[in-house]
């Protein structure tokens, strides 16, 4: 099988060849139909995510498949049956890390991953869902947009007509706006350094856009929206240098959630960090792993949402693109012009 593999730090992925090894206890093997692409991954393959000892390795940690064959043990999912391919753990046997071969020799790899044709993975990081959920909302409810959901739903929580910023606006902020919009929280604020995710703004949640390359956010504020303020700041740049801009604006009892992480050994500054503690309540800054989604309990119940018309996935999706042209999309991402792009692996 086609298979995208990071050989080398900081360079293009190979797509070639990969066999796959045998299932072992609690494994699935999973037929892979469409993949995310996530900006962990480009964390990955400029190696800041610890991993430039495993290389090679695979890639890829939201998508959507088909089951082929059910491993040793394995009690939740079955052959047929499609599935979310998720990187938080949910219900099932945490298996041993899945074995491939590539160029003759054995490789190990993550527990899921997805960026191949064909992908052995614990039956925790697989979640059943319907035949009919549509297979993009399924690879977004991998990552990107249950982490989103979560950071709303379980990090923030939004209540209806509370102020919603959202800082960085690549396909983790879109899935952000969205699902500030879906707990209704009034406004919603998107803050990038690129004109053009003004349009992206409105389309998504008909909300507000400050380019902070060139207003101060904290004046756009004021001006546009009358706020000294917000309740909710989502940061997902994990740039030192925009988080402590960001906590400042924070109004009383606000809370800002930290989804984008700082590079390892990077410190963080807490502008007049007496502002912090407020008048009243005092304020709340916190450090989120995925929004604390929990697979076996939310994805159902996001495609449910979904399926009942609270949810919807319009113009999350901007590109799309094949394995074989994966690193192009790579750098797409890298570019800041797209959302989230999706692989279509049969294609
Ligand atoms: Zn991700």
């Amino acid at each position: 099988m086609k298979a995208a593999v990071l050989e080398t730090i900081n360079a293009p992925l190979t797509v070639a060849d990969v066999e796959l090894g045998a299932l072992s206890v609690g494994q699935v093997l999973v037929r892979v139909l469409v993949s995310g692409i996530c900006g962990a991954q480009l964390q990955e393959i400029a190696g800041n995510k610890n991993n430039a000892k495993f290389v090679p390795h695979l890639l890829g940690h939201e998508g959507c498949g088909i089951v082929e064959e059910a491993g040793v043990g394995v009690t939740r999912v079955k052959k047929g049956d499609k599935v979310v391919m998720h990187w938080r753990k949910g219900e099932g046997i945490e298996s041993d890390f899945p074995s491939y071969v590539f160029r003759g020799k054995p490789m190990r790899s993550g527990k899921v991953t997805t960026f191949s044709e064909y992908s052995i993975c614990s039956e925790n990081r697989v979640t059943p869902v319907p035949a009919d959920a549509p297979n993009d909302l399924c690879a977004l409810l991998g990552c990107g947009f249950s982490t989103a959901l979560g950071v709303i739903e379980h990090e923030a929580q939004v209540r209806p007509h509370e102020s919603v910023m959202v800082v960085g606006l690549g396909g983790l902020g879109a899935c952000c706006l969205k699902a500030a919009r879906f707990a209704r929280a009034n406004p919603v604020i998107g803050v990038d350094i690129h004109d053009h995710k003004k349009e992206m703004v409105a389309a998504l949640c008909g909300g507000h856009f400050v380019n902070s390359a060139k207003e101060d956010v904290a004046e756009a504020l004021k001006r546009t929206l009358g706020m000294p303020g917000v309740d909710v700041v989502i940061e997902t740049t994990g740039v030192a240098q925009s988080i402590a801009n960001a906590i400042p604006l924070l109004g009383e009892g606000g809370r800002c959630i930290l989804v984008g992480q700082p590079k390892p050994g990077e410190s963080l500054e807490l502008k007049m960090a007496n502002h912090l503690f407020g008048s009243a309540e005092g304020k709340t800054v916190k450090a989120t792993q995925g929004g604390r989604f929990m697979p076996t309990r939310d994805i159902p119940r996001y495609v449910r949402m979904y399926q009942s018309g609270l949810l919807d996935i319009e113009n999350l999706v901007t590109h799309r693109t094949t394995l074989h042209d994966i690193n192009g999309a790579i750098a797409l991402l890298k570019s800041g012009k797209a959302n989230r792009i999706m692989i279509d692996m049969a294609a």
